[in-house]
């Protein structure tokens, strides 16, 4: 660990004189020699040979949620970890609201005839293209019906699409809006949520090749991106409001358990929605009339790749949309295994993956579950060879991440008292390898032990995965592209991500059991996302045709693991998570100077014509920074004139300024401690319970204003499932509720005392 060279520079010296053991933060010099020489060992077993083996036997056939081919996948996990050598694997099963497909139909009536082809053709040299098995387009969690009702281009459904729409004379209620996925990232369950909210009669969401096709460069089999024919799946559950069965919030869908009425459900959708390929909404897109849809609107261009201009609609073009759905009780398996540890089997770490795919999930999820099953047959092996881990690490095969993180949900809300207890922290892998860039997402206080694992791996390319993730992250800095759900951002000192939003199965985790995350992917050009052409082919061809990344994400995902499995003294930073705080803080009150403080926006603010009204362009959003019309007059602008101080973040800056002190404090007392190699076990355990606290002092058990299941202060993410942090109180300031906001900020301050006085106890038990 970097640390004790900035804080013992003489003991370093001495000791990188007198030995060359590996310094790991966490370990004595003894513990991190013999660490060493356990990482090495389970580095040298995954291949990539079994990697891909294991790929093929995912990828075989499509597994969707409830599916009996998801189902026996589950059965064959749990029988090979068993021979791996895991111990108590059990299977758990959930009676959730799921959701299956029966049939669909769309039509353009008028001014002319087309009937959607609603499939996916087969590509030549791609066998698994024609497997009859292949489901035809869906959306999980659309109700069934069907309308006959004018289509309308609204662009990519958010919430300022509209508003442009009425600009133009345009309303969407009993109409069927046609919408695009966008880029950047945003969750098509908010564009249906939206579009409910706006009235629609149904949402078609189709995928324009400006986003993932042709316009970005060769599709399908020439190259990674969508071909004419690829339609993205998905699920539309509001599960942003509260993730897993819709009829279950809050709780286990347990036999027994109670249910309430779907009709009460806020994450279960009330509209009818369908995605379509491109080569199906051309025609409809082609035959609009009505105004030309905007080439530049605050930065936007509603024009796309098909090569001609779109147009908004005009009442006159019909379509005819029928869906019926079987949407109902059904199991859901979730796989369970385990490696007890030899020493603290009450500390957990849990690494999880799930299983589910919308068709053969090439990428996304098998990739994960191909690195996860040569994860476990590592260590298994370990085992066998009387290499346990110090403390128990439980790993997952989820179930229905696709449909809502239904699994991972179900499972975390039941074994919530023994999590918040245990856990030390979780490791998601969701896609493990779309291309060779490494994306590793932590919470702030793992980002140095990610970044220093990262150090102890090599990437294909020789140098260490480290500085491969360096330069990643350097260039896609200059190319200004830090979107998307899985790579929300970095802080101005970390390589990791330590802005975490939601989209999988990490969610349960952090937001409602407060338990430290890392989220870890490789990723690249990647058309296919949720096709049926994200496929073994696809993964043999573009993906990762020689299987490295896959295996170099089981070392990584193990290193990990056994890391925090291993430690003396558990990795945590805190000095690093109160800097990270700081910057949260900063740049909330930053982006609304004005709302917090009743001053007006700096010159460079004002003169940027996409914010007339810099500070309150997100209220109506539901959170993307979207804008106001800036012609409309602005009732909170003239209301807002003279007042001052409306929320005063001074207290919480000092708070932070006294955590990080404290944080910084125990980190050298630690390193002490370490290096000297002598620490009693009674010392350690208290040590590694009370830093395990911290993250559970981030909850608040109301949760956040509006959305109870996300209980913790510091994370959340918007309904797109863009990172959101300081939830509760960003987004009372962004709707400038300030009593609202004074009490988060208060109730952000209490914890970060909280946690201050902690570090500050075990701080002080450390030097007894
Ligand atoms: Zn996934």
């Amino acid at each position: 660990m970097i640390t004790n060279r900035a804080v013992f520079p003489a003991l370093i010296a001495l000791s990188l004189s007198t030995t060359t053991q590996a310094q790991i933060q966490g370990f004595t010099p003894a513990s991190a020699a013999h660490e060493t020489a356990v990482e090495t060992k389970f580095k040298s077993i995954p291949n990539a040979d079994e990697e891909r083996r294991h790929h093929r036997i995912f990828t075989q056939e499509p597994h969707v949620a409830g599916s009996k081919r998801n189902n026996d996948l589950a059965n064959y996990i749990a029988d090979e970890w068993k021979k791996q050598g895991l111990e108590d694997v059990v299977i758990r099963r959930y009676d959730v609201y799921g959701t299956n497909p029966k049939s669909a139909s769309l039509e353009m009536i008028a001014p002319t005839h087309y009937r959607a082809l609603l499939k996916e053709t087969p590509i030549p040299g791609d066998d698994d293209s024609s497997n009859p098995a292949i489901s035809g387009a869906w959306l999980g969690m659309s109700i069934s019906g069907e309308v006959t009702a004018p289509v309308i281009y609204a662009h990519s459904g958010n919430p300022e699409d509209y508003d442009l729409l009425r600009k133009n004379g345009i309303g969407v209620k009993g109409k069927i809006v046609l919408v695009r996925y966008s880029n950047p990232y945003s969750y098509r369950g908010f564009k249906a949520l939206t579009a409910e909210r706006e009235g629609a009669a149904a949402m078609l969401v189709y995928s324009d090749p400006q986003e993932d096709g042709y316009k970005k460069g060769k599709v399908d089999p020439d190259g990674p991106w969508g071909p004419e024919y690829h339609i993205q799946r998905g699920a539309i559950t509001y599960d942003f409001i509260v993730p897993g069965d819709p009829q279950t919030p809050g709780w286990a869908s347990v036999p027994g358990a109670k249910r309430i009425p779907i009709e009460q459900a806020m994450s279960a959708p009330k509209i009818m929605a369908l995605p379509l390929s491109w080569h199906d909404a051309k025609p409809l897109l082609e035959n609009l009339a009505g105004p030309e849809a905007p080439r530049n609107w605050q930065g936007e261009d509603w024009q796309g790749g098909l090569g001609f201009p779109y147009h908004l609609g005009s009442d006159k073009e019909q379509v005819h949309l029928k869906i019926e759905m079987e949407n109902g009780l059904q199991p859901y398996y979730v796989v369970e295994g385990r490696i007890r540890g030899s020493e603290l089997p009450d500390e957990w770490v849990v690494l999880g993956n799930h299983r589910d795919a919308w068709v053969f999930g090439g990428v996304d999820p098998s990739s994960g579950t191909a690195s996860m099953m040569e994860l476990t047959r590592a260590l298994g092996e370990l085992r066998k060879q009387g290499m346990r881990p110090r403390r128990t690490i439980i790993v997952c095969s989820w179930d229905g991440e696709e449909v809502g993180l239904t699994g991972s949900t179900e499972w975390g809300e039941q074994f919530a008292d023994d999590l918040r207890q245990k856990g030390v922290a979780y490791i998601n892998v969701d896609e493990a390898t779309s291309g060779p860039n490494f994306h590793g997402q932590a919470v702030a206080s793992l980002a140095p032990m990610l970044e220093e694992t990262a150090r102890s791996l090599n990437d294909s390319s020789g140098k260490t995965l480290y500085e491969a993730w360096k330069e990643t992250v350097a260039r896609e800095k200059a190319e200004g592209n830090q979107s998307g759900p899985f790579n929300s951002g970095t802080t101005s000192d970390t390589l990791a991500d330590t802005r975490i939003g939601s989209g999988s199965d990490h969610t349960v985790f952090l937001n409602f059991i407060g338990m430290p995350v890392l989220g870890l992917g490789f990723e690249g050009d990647y058309g296919v996302y949720h096709s049926a052409y994200d496929d073994f082919f696809w993964m043999n061809h573009f993906g990762d045709p020689g299987y490295k990344y896959h295996t170099l994400m089981s070392q990584l995902w193990g290193v990990t693991a056994l890391r925090l499995a291993n430690a003396d003294l558990l990795p945590f930073d805190f000095a690093t998570y109160a800097s990270n705080i700081r910057q949260f803080v900063n740049d909330l009150a930053k982006a609304n100077e004005k709302n917090m403080w009743g001053q007006p926006p700096s010159a460079v603010r004002s003169s940027e014509a996409r914010q007339p009204h810099p500070n309150h362009d997100v209220i109506l959003s539901g959170g993307e920074a979207g804008a106001e019309d800036p012609t409309k007059d602005c009732a909170t602008c003239a209301a807002s004139g003279s007042e001052s101080d409306r929320l005063n973040l001074r207290e919480v800056q000092h708070a932070i300024d006294n955590f990080e002190a404290a944080g910084k404090n125990l980190k050298e007392s630690v390193a002490r401690k370490l290096f000297e190699g002598k620490l009693d076990p009674q010392t350690a355990l208290t040590l590694n319970q009370g830093m395990m606290r911290v993250e559970r002092n981030w909850l608040n058990p109301d949760g956040i204003p509006g959305r109870p299941w996300f209980k913790h202060i510091l994370y959340g993410a918007r309904f797109t499932y863009a990172h959101l942090e300081l939830p509760g109180l960003t987004e009372a300031v962004e709707k400038q509720d300030w009593p609202v906001a004074k009490q988060q900020a208060e109730i952000l301050e209490q914890a970060i005392k909280t946690n201050t006085k902690l570090l500050l106890d075990l701080t002080a038990d450390l030097a007894h």
